[in-house]
């Protein structure tokens, strides 16, 4: 789906602090279970990662006022098994499980009638008909190959590259599109980006690490495989992925690294306003005008080029000399798209190559990827049809209460820090004022009954929602943006905060065991998802939220002197963090973690000044309940993952570093000096 493709592209530059904020890891690239072979992961410091099977081992003293995650999580960390095609297990898996099994039946329902139910199980029964894809093949991509490969010119190349018809599920080098303007959050401004680096990283080109290494690997194979289908041998397949990778190494000199994407400034970086006009001076040999005409984008007034070097880069390597490479780039990420629609043996190329990126074995039902598409392209559909199934107002009313309860608390903590000017605390309360909460699902949905599957095999009904896709964000040019559409996929086990509109979703597929059920105790409702929520709402105020407004547009509205301020606490607690080792030679990485920490952190000051007041408040199992929602096993690869690339810490840290900051927890527990969870009142790092 070239376009939205493109728009996560989009996204994960506009909104890096929206990608990065989620709550949770996503489920669906999935998980790992290998021996750790001579890796040795004991040694933790100051606690043992507990998110590690390979560490329960039996002779470990459990004692909650030493490492309070493993004593509360021991028993079930030993024996829980991670499932074939994952990487790890854990509470957000068994959410997700529950969520699945309700839509499965959704999708399986032949008495259920209207437009939604129709789109969402034609596309699941024809993802899972096997007999029929097996029964066709690859044809369906055979003239797209021969196309691409009998290419011989640069015009051709331009051609093929500014044609909708022709591409159609061919990603492309440069695409636009459109996405909510930064410094005015009313309106949609168009985008032009890359393609995207296919080792996942422009940093991966200049010194690769075991994870780009991991998707070399992972992805030659795909390629070895998928190009085999066509008649090519494996020499062939790995030189023309060879060449790909080595056309990305020079576009990757001059390009953002995904850490360069998380810095502060990344906003004044990416915001570079072009007319069409402009464009064709910045780069003369690249199609930008015929490309921007022939998708629907002709009559834009403006356009954001996120890396304006990276496009002279592109301009420059756009000659007939890198034809070749540029057919290789397209023919690799072509293929690799059509992996996922084509026959048996194409999808299990498609997993192999996962398992080998992610460090996950086996795989997971067929049904379980069919229902994780649906998610991907149908989400509305699949959303509604869910909920004439299911009936979830009260669930809604119920959350929205909690969200309110928690911004409500979030207006004392502010007002009683004494760090912060009476000017800062004055904006940032309204701000607080003007956080929109998106509870549980939303009121108004996009249109989809111009998409129609009728007749159409996998493969066509992909090509139409291509379009519909395209057609979608065209008609969004020079547009307004809807604040009453949410474009989440509420089946998602996640929560977040979207500073580009100041809101915060806590969506359905969170609201489940031990999350959500009938009749929850307020301790079990605040330990998890009342923790979710002030942890969401915590991002309105940290690095990222400093820089967006009440109304979501791009200006800082911190005064310096208290910004200042924020930054030496943030800084306290990067140092924390710094001294502690996963496992021993493993450090934790501070700065990757801080704004998680602090959010964790913040959500925890919150949620207690609200359960201060409640009468018979049962602390132990408040906190027993907050560690139980961080329950997770994992494997070595997916941990060393999230500490090297992940702005979460690990399950064990978000637990035991963020409860020790709290006296309720020392006086629930009798914590004392010497004990493995005991910090000083004057070392406690928390900034709220
Ligand atoms: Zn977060």
């Amino acid at each position: 789906m070239k376009n939205t493709v493109f728009k996560k592209n989009i996204k994960r530059f506009a909104s890096a602090a929206l990608a990065g904020q989620m709550l949770l890891l996503t489920l669906t690239g999935c998980h790992i279970n290998k021996p750790a072979g001579d890796f040795n992961t004991t040694g933790g410091y100051p606690w043992i990662c507990s998110d590690l099977q390979e560490n329960m081992t039996p002779d470990l003293e459990l004692s909650k006022v030493d490492d309070f995650h493993l004593y509360v999580n021991y028993d079930w960390a030993s024996k829980a098994v991670i499932p074939e095609g994952y990487s790890g297990y854990g509470v957000h898996t068994m959410v997700y499980e529950e969520t699945m099994e309700k839509a499965t039946a959704v999708l399986t329902d032949d008495t259920l009638e209207g437009h939604d139910a129709e789109l969402i199980q034609s596309f699941y029964n024809n993802f899972l008909d096997w007999e029929t894809r097996d029964a066709i093949g690859v044809a369906p991509a055979q003239a797209k190959v021969d196309e691409i490969l009998s290419i011989s010119s640069i015009e051709e190349y331009s051609e093929f590259m500014c044609d909708p018809e022709r591409t159609r599920l061919v990603p492309s080098l440069l695409a636009y599109g459109n996405d909510v303007d930064l410094y005015d959050t009313d309106s949609y401004v168009s985008w032009l980006s890359y393609g995207g680096f296919i080792l996942g990283d422009a940093a991966e080109y200049k010194k690769r690490t075991e994870q780009g290494d991991r998707y070399y690997e992972g992805l030659l194979s795909l390629h070895q495989s998928m190009l085999g289908r066509f008649g090519y041998s494996k020499d062939e397949a790995k030189k023309m992925f060879d060449e790909v990778i080595d056309f990305e190494a020079k576009v990757a000199e001059v390009s953002l690294t995904s850490a360069d994407q998380m810095s502060v400034d990344i906003y004044d970086k990416i915001y570079n306003v072009y007319t069409l006009e402009e464009l064709k001076d910045l780069a003369p040999n690249l199609p930008l005008e015929e490309l921007a005409i022939n998708f629907g984008y002709g009559e834009t007034k403006q356009i954001i080029v996120t890396e304006p070097e990276q496009l002279a880069r592109l301009n420059e390597l756009y000659t007939e000399e890198n034809l070749e490479a540029l057919k290789a780039y397209t023919l690799v990420r072509y293929l690799r798209v059509m992996s996922r629609w084509l026959d048996k043996e194409a999808f299990d190329a498609n997993l192999s190559a996962a398992n080998i990126i992610y460090g996950s074995e086996g795989k997971q039902p067929y049904e379980q990827y069919a229902f994780s598409f649906v998610r991907e392209y149908l989400s509305t559909p699949m959303d509604k049809a869910y909920l004439e199934c299911y009936d979830c107002t009260e669930t809604k009313e119920r959350i929205t209460k909690v969200c309110e309860d928690v911004i409500d608390s979030y207006r004392e903590v502010i007002a009683n820090e004494d760090w912060l000017s009476e000017e800062t605390k004055k904006t940032a309360i309204e701000k607080l004022d003007n956080i929109k909460i998106n509870a549980v699902y939303p009121d108004k949905w996009i249109d989809f009954s111009d998409l129609d599957f009728t007749g159409l095999t996998l493969v066509e009904s992909v090509e139409a929602m291509d379009d519909f896709y395209l057609a979608l964000d065209v008609k969004n040019t020079n547009g307004t943006v809807d604040p009453d559409i949410w474009f989440a996929d509420i089946l998602e086990p996640n929560a977040y905060y979207n500073p580009s509109d100041n809101s915060i979703s806590i969506i359905l597929g969170l609201l489940s065991d031990p999350y959500y059920y009938d009749g929850i105790s307020d301790e079990e409702l605040y330990g998890g998802i009342g923790m979710a929520i002030g942890h969401e709402v915590s991002h309105a105020f940290d690095t990222n939220g400093a820089q967006f407004d009440k109304d979501g547009n791009y200006n800082f509205w911190w005064t310096d002197d208290d910004y200042e301020a924020f930054t030496k606490r943030a800084q306290r607690l990067i140092d924390y963090f710094n001294k502690m080792e996963a496992w021993k030679g493993q450090p934790i990485i501070g700065e990757n973690i801080q704004t998680e920490a602090i959010a964790d952190m913040g959500g925890m000051k919150a949620v207690l000044n609200i359960v201060d007041d409640i009468d018979g408040f049962d602390y132990d199992k408040f906190f027993t309940a907050y560690s139980i929602s961080w329950r997770e096993i994992e494997s070595r690869e997916s941990a060393y993952d999230i500490i090297t690339q992940d702005p979460h810490p690990l399950n064990y840290l978000r637990v035991n570093a963020v409860v020790q900051q709290f006296q309720e927890f020392y006086d629930t527990y009798g914590v004392k000096e010497g004990d493995g969870m005991y910090l000083a009142p004057e070392d406690r790092v928390a900034v709220w």
